[in-house]
């Protein structure tokens, strides 16, 4: 299938939305997720002009929620018509994963940073047939559509907005973490929150 994605081909470029090319569709255990819509977080603009180790050219965007349209296999725990915000990938079998701390997966930095899962590579490309990295943080969701793994998909409320939800994979799951457990806030402690504020297009 082909669908529109904003894709960064240079760590000085911009980010440019172009054609690109999904060869399959969800293998076991993954899920195809029609983007609703994406945050953007500190993380996918520090690639650019990083000159860093996240291999380009590639498609960003890990806060993304959308509407399941496809499951490979029976065992996602997903149905079509699903509403979902996408999280971090992990393995799901390293000692982390399987004490449910997954944001401690001991592969969290290839896995989601620095390439992805190789193995599924081949499928992403360009329209001319270029490769593209493998999925970002499990998603790469500056896209139509992104092919995820049912583990990093979280099913919410239908009655939600969804196209507001995407935040909650990462930049709201962040702060939360902060707050909750490296500042060890609980019931009754006040804190101050910097820098939450809205912002919108300048009219
Ligand atoms: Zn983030
Ligand atoms: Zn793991």
């Amino acid at each position: 299938m082909r669908f529109s994605a904003a894709v960064l081909r240079s760590y000085q470029g911009p980010f440019a939305v172009e054609e690109v090319v999904l060869g399959a569709g969800p293998d076991e255990g993954e899920v195809l997720v029609e983007i609703a819509g994406c945050g953007m977080c500190r993380t996918d603009l520090a690639v650019r002009r990083s000159g860093g180790r996240s291999p380009l050219p590639a498609v960003l965007g890990h806060e993304g929620s959308g509407v399941v349209v496809e499951t490979g296999g029976p065992d996602t725990g997903l149905g079509v018509g699903d509403h979902v915000v996408l999280s971090f990938d992990s393995c799901g079998h390293c000692r982390s994963c399987l004490a449910a701390a997954p944001a401690y997966c001991d592969s969290f930095a290839p896995l989601n940073l620095f390439g992805g899962r190789e193995e599924k590579a081949a499928r992403f490309t360009d329209a001319a047939g270029g490769a593209l990295a493998p999925r970002w943080f499990g998603q790469s969701s500056f896209a139509r559509y992104a092919v995820v793994p049912a583990r990093n998909a979280v099913r919410v409320d239908p009655a939600l907005p969804l196209e507001l939800l995407g935040p909650l994979g990462c930049g709201f799951l962040t702060g939360a973490g902060a707050v909750l457990n490296s500042f060890g806030a609980g019931p009754g402690d006040t804190v101050a929150v910097l820098g939450a504020g809205r912002w919108a297009w300048p009219r």
